[in-house]
């Protein structure tokens, strides 16, 4: 063994000590770091070293170096794109992953598939879904989409006579993929999946709104000859707006049409009684997408991916080997998605949803929803401050009242980097700022500290 590999196997306990005081020190740092650091010179790359100097060489290396750069993502004030953080539990998890190093893809060895599939169960009844729906972890709500619409590609298949699994996907001539206000991943999904992003058939949506109109999506499926693919959404990045899931259900009784629901974020409205009814309806779906690394607050990254037709999801994902054995009537993992070999992923999951149960989670949405909603109130009553939508979940999306040009918001962001991160967008038109809450830790006190460094960076710029 190499000396170096074999002096850190020798004292492999202080060395797991030392990280995790390291752990807790960035942890406990998050408070008072920067949000996002300001942008310093970028570190020139070092050559690979020939010899190592092991683990404590490198931890030292990484705090200088790297350490000080990183954002405080984990924190309550970063409220950019839909970023969660690591509950204690999806953190101690997250670590035994890597411990374990358990690839959990087959029954060989199947106590990691089993612990995947009781995860699955779990999750299964915190978004209130039907034993109809098998699931499968993934790495994030883009590979759930991709996944999902690889099995509407199949669906499609089967509704004409063919395999696009085993003949290809010209097998399907063109194919529609209609969709009100869709994420941009649904056509990165479509290109991967060799239907194009052109396959794309935007549908108008509501009067100022999101939410697709359903009259008008009935009216584009009339026109569409042959089956076609519905992209639902379930929480949109810019408003959290909903398309209304059963209205879009029950047009299967006139069209033909595979449903795919977006709902990375949104399906954690069905955690909140008071909100649950925005995600009425995500058990009609036929595909399903749900992020995990955003508001069940595990590390990254992880995402789960339903489904009614495991057996189309099997025709796809088939990973046949004669070292692998049969399908069977509960395929193993290897042969549902599109890793192989992958992480034990579940166990993040499992962990946090052991610890604190629906009630723990519940709480974390429900705090981070009433964040939301004072924020939104807070820059409401600023008039320098405007909102483009009502806070219908956990995202605020507001603008400047006067003169909101791109470079006046960029300078606002500039202004508040250190306290608070949010992200820009356009909304119907106009240059905004969207601040998404879906951290653990954040509280009432980082609504005010956010708000009031808002205010402040919009005096600084005025
Ligand atoms: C975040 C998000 C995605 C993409 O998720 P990743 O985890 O970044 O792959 C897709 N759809 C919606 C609605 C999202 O919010």
């Amino acid at each position: 063994m190499d000396r170096t590999l074999a002096a850190d196997l020798a004292r492999l306990p202080d060395l797991l000590d030392a990280t995790r005081r390291a752990a807790a020190d960035a942890l406990a740092g998050l408070e008072a770091r920067p949000v996002v650091p300001p942008p310093g010179k970028p570190h020139e790359p070092e050559p690979l070293p020939e010899h190592g100097t092991g683990t404590e060489a490198a931890l030292a290396a990484f705090q200088e170096r790297w350490e000080p750069r990183l954002s405080a993502s984990a924190g309550p004030r970063y409220l950019g794109f839909v970023t969660g953080g690591a509950t204690p539990a999806a953190l101690a998890g997250d670590w035994l992953t890597a411990a374990h190093d358990q690839n959990s893809n087959s029954a060989f060895d199947g106590a990691g598939q089993d612990l995947e599939r009781e995860t699955v169960g779990w999750l299964r009844a915190l978004f209130h879904l039907s034993e109809a729906h098998s699931g499968t972890f993934v790495s994030g709500a883009t590979m759930s989409n991709t996944t999902g619409l690889a099995i509407a590609r199949e669906w499609l298949g089967e509704r004409l006579g063919v395999s696009p699994a085993e003949d290809g996907v010209a097998a399907l001539g063109r194919v529609r993929v209609l969709s009100g206000a869709p994420h941009s991943s649904i056509a990165k999904a479509l290109s991967v999946l060799g239907l194009g992003r052109g396959s794309l058939v935007p549908v108008p949506t509501l009067p100022g709104r999101e939410a697709v109109d359903p009259a008008a999506l009935d009216r584009a499926l009339a026109d569409t000859p042959g089956p076609a693919v519905v992209v639902a959404n379930a929480g949109t990045v810019n408003t959290v707006d909903f398309d209304d899931l059963p209205a879009i259900a029950a047009l299967r009784d006139r069209h033909d049409f595979w449903l795919h629901t977006d709902a990375a974020f949104g399906a954690f409205a069905a955690l909140s009684p008071d909100h649950a009814h925005l995600a009425d309806g995500i058990d009609a779906s036929d595909s399903l997408c749900v992020d995990l690394h955003k508001w069940l607050n595990v590390p990254y990254d992880s995402a789960v991916q339903f489904t009614r037709r495991r057996d189309l999801q099997a025709r796809v994902f088939q990973n046949a080997a004669a070292y692998l054995g049969p399908l069977g009537d509960h395929p193993d993992l290897v042969h549902l998605t599109p890793e192989n070999s992958h992480r034990l992923r579940a166990l993040a999951a499992w962990f946090t949803l052991r610890a604190y149960g629906r009630q723990g989670h519940r709480e974390i949405v429900e705090r981070d929803i009433a964040c939301a909603r004072a924020l939104g109130e807070r820059l409401s009553g600023d008039p320098r401050f405007r909102l483009l939508a009502p806070v219908r979940l956990n995202v605020v999306c507001f603008t400047l009242a006067e003169d909101p040009a791109p470079a006046r918001l960029a300078a606002l962001r500039e202004a508040v980097g250190a306290e608070v991160f949010v992200t820009p967008t356009v909304y119907a038109g106009t240059p905004a700022l969207r601040a998404a809450f879906s951290n653990w830790r954040t509280t009432q006190a980082d609504v005010r500290r956010a708000a009031e460094a808002l205010g402040a960076a919009a005096r600084e710029i005025a």
